[in-house]
């Protein structure tokens, strides 16, 4: 198909309202015209006009087994064929959905006994919202809803998972957070850490500062810890040392759940199949989307651990149906794709690439970046890294936000043919390229950088 840009370009200006885009330097072309994405395969797309760019950030973290895997669109255009849709209200499934999730309670962390599908990571944390709610409301704890998140911590744009998000320019002038959700330190080393204190330190003092906040707001009231295992939009930042092992105390002695968000880190990014193994987590719920399909198709869940769903199937002579669902619920083109992406995932063994391949590319980042002197920090795990840029390395100091250092550096890397994130908190570079990618490709990626 030959695409017309300019009228393509035209119709796109005068008709879509797109996600995280400056509106007015958009519709006066401040912002240049829109980007056409044409095709991919690998870990390369291509738009209309025929540049090549690698994806250093797998679109958002997402095309883990990379673009243009015929095996997964054949997948989808068989179930699509053969039964495009059916719900899975009261008791109807398809073959693919069962399968489907016979395997995710399988091979997920901690016990997980029930999975609940939505379509985007920020349903699914409305979700999980709702289900802390509806669990102590069946336990008799009618007061126990609040729900804490970390500051710095993303959890989507609706209204509970927008709420949960810990960045304030996602709630300004859209009425958010929900009075329910409340937040905690970021267990950033780097930023928070005070003169001389180890990583460990820090971490425990974060757990007391958790410990404190459920204090002050009374354990009755607080339902509810939400955690990526590995920091993402919010700037790509792996916990410190010890922080997961001296925040689940204190959830435990709470009564309070936690819920994994593992919507980048499950299924293999960090060089485990889910941020929870890596890092010790034992969540009570755990939400993924992202690399479930690989975005080949919109598919998320909520995982419901053993502890949640037997209170909720107790409760159900009392209070009925669990009145929860979408229209697209585990839809069946959702469920092929993951079957096929996950098919992949094992086969090629990804979350061992992610291992081994991140290795190698935090090696060459750090090698590359790590000493130069507008570098603060360079981080990351498994196939996630980030360089994080300063005005002055010695003392910490960030660079005047109106310069916008990380979004220039981004386009800078992009005008000579590699997209790397500037992360919306901070003058950061991003990187999450697809879990598919080798060790040639890294160093073709470090080196445009
Ligand atoms: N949770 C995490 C950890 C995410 O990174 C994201 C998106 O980037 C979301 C939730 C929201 O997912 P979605 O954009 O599919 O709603």
């Amino acid at each position: 198909m030959t695409i017309n840009i300019g009228e393509i370009g035209e119709k796109d200006r005068n008709s879509v309202l797109h996600p995280f885009t400056q509106l007015k330097d958009f519709a006066t072309g401040k912002l240049g015209d829109p980007t056409i994405v044409e095709t991919g395969k690998g870990i390369r797309i291509q738009d209309a006009n025929g540049n090549q760019l690698i994806d250093g950030f797998a679109g958002l973290y997402c095309v883990n087994v990379g673009y243009g895997r015929t095996e997964v669109a054949e997948a989808i255009s068989r179930q699509a064929y053969r039964l495009a849709y059916y719900h899975s209200y009261a008791a109807h499934t398809t073959d693919e959905l069962a399968i489907l999730s016979d395997r995710l309670v399988k091979m997920a962390p901690n016990k997980m006994s029930k999975i609940f599908y939505g379509m985007s990571g920020s349903d699914a944390n409305e979700t999980q919202a709702k289900l802390v709610w509806y669990y102590n409301n069946l336990r008799g704890k009618p007061n126990k809803k609040k729900i804490i998140s970390r500051e710095r911590g993303y959890h989507g744009c609706s209204v509970i998972s927008g709420s949960m998000t810990g960045m304030s320019f996602y709630h300004d002038h859209m009425d958010l957070p929900l009075p329910r959700i409340l937040h905690t330190g970021v267990p950033h080393f780097y930023w928070g850490a005070q003169p001389g204190e180890t990583e460990q330190e820090f971490s425990k003092r974060r757990a007391a500062e958790l410990d404190d906040l459920i204090q002050r707001e009374g354990p009755d009231t607080v339902g509810a810890f939400i955690g990526e295992p590995v920091l993402g939009t919010g700037g790509i930042t792996p916990p410190p040392a010890g922080y997961w092992e001296a925040i689940q105390p204190v959830l435990r002695k709470h009564d309070v759940l936690l819920i994994a968000d593992e919507v980048i880190t499950g299924f293999g990014r960090t060089g485990s199949m889910f941020g929870s193994q890596h890092y010790g987590i034992e969540p009570d719920l755990i939400t993924i989307a992202k690399g479930l399909t690989s975005a080949y198709f919109p598919l998320s869940a909520a995982m419901v651990g053993e502890k949640v769903y037997e209170v909720l199937e107790a409760g159900a002579d009392r209070v009925g149906a669990f009145s929860h669902g979408y229209t697209y619920s585990g839809h069946p083109i959702g469920a092929a794709a993951a079957n096929a992406v996950l098919d992949i995932v094992e086969r090629e063994d990804l979350a061992g690439n992610a291992r081994e391949v991140g290795a190698f590319f935090q090696a060459q980042l750090k090698e590359k970046f790590s000493q130069l002197p507008i570098v603060g920090e360079v981080r990351g795990v498994g196939l996630m890294g980030a360089i994080e840029f300063v005005a002055d390395r010695n003392n910490r100091k960030r660079f005047d936000p109106m310069l916008k250092v990380g979004a220039r550096i981004s386009k800078a890397a992009r005008d000579r043919g590699l997209i790397a994130r500037a992360m919306p908190h901070g003058d950061i570079l991003g990187f999450a390229p697809p879990l598919v990618v080798t060790k040639a490709e890294v160093e073709e990626i470090v080196a445009i950088a």
